[in-house]
């Protein structure tokens, strides 16, 4: 990957990480986004760094074993990363937010583990899919780490209990585009509780599903 190429990925860091900033997806220095290199190595936004805020040159760049290249040093969520794009060689981008509804979602004691969202729209479908539950870790526990490699294979979206949702995509605008879908379809399902919505059946989700296969 040439200089150019890195530069032009650590402004659209700064750029979406702003724009979901500005829009309450994430508040004060919480929420983290990176992306993959051709080398194997990563951009990853710093430890303690608002999204709102950030200084493309001094975004982390991680060498194929984490090592520190240049940069601020990484969040202390690197891990979280780690583990989703070791099960999903397909994925080239990352954002984990503390995104309001999304964390509601996974604060209420009925949802289902496997399924935390029904498909209530067919967006949804497309860029989520079936939603997996990982159960409550303290931060920085690297069993996090494990629960969520051993869900990244099937899932490019998962949700961490009491703590947000974590999003891989093809490229940053993917996962950025499936964060905003992912807690615009929490909201909906807040609003619609205790109201019995009908949402997508199982034949429509598997037309969706076919028709337009997720990464
Ligand atoms: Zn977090």
């Amino acid at each position: 990957m040439s200089v150019h190429d890195a530069n032009r990925l650590r402004e659209q860091i700064a750029t979406l990480g702003k724009s979901l900033f500005d829009r309450g997806l994430t508040m004060g220095s919480s929420g983290n986004i990176s992306v993959r290199l051709d080398d194997g190595g990563w951009l990853m936004t710093p430890t303690n760094a608002c999204l709102g805020r950030l200084d493309p040159a001094r975004i982390s760049r991680l060498d194929r074993d984490g090592r520190l290249l240049d940069g601020d040093a990484p969040t202390k969520e690197s891990f979280l990363h780690r583990a989703m794009y070791d099960e999903r060689p397909q994925s080239g981008a990352i954002v984990h937010l503390h995104s309001t509804h999304s964390v509601a979602v996974s604060c209420l004691p009925d949802i289902d583990p496997c399924d935390c969202i029904p498909p209530l729209t067919a967006y949804y479908v497309m860029r989520v899919g079936r939603l997996p539950l990982v159960p409550y870790h303290i931060p920085g526990d690297p069993a996090l780490g494990d629960a969520v490699r051993g869900l990244a294979g099937k899932h490019s979206v998962v949700l961490l209990a009491n703590h947000g949702p974590v999003v891989a995509g093809k490229n940053l605008e993917a996962a950025v585009y499936a964060t905003e879908e992912l807690e615009e379809t929490a909201k909906l399902y807040l609003l619609l509780r205790g109201h019995n919505p009908r949402g997508l059946t199982p034949e429509q989700v598997a037309e969706l599903e076919a028709r337009f296969p997720r990464d």
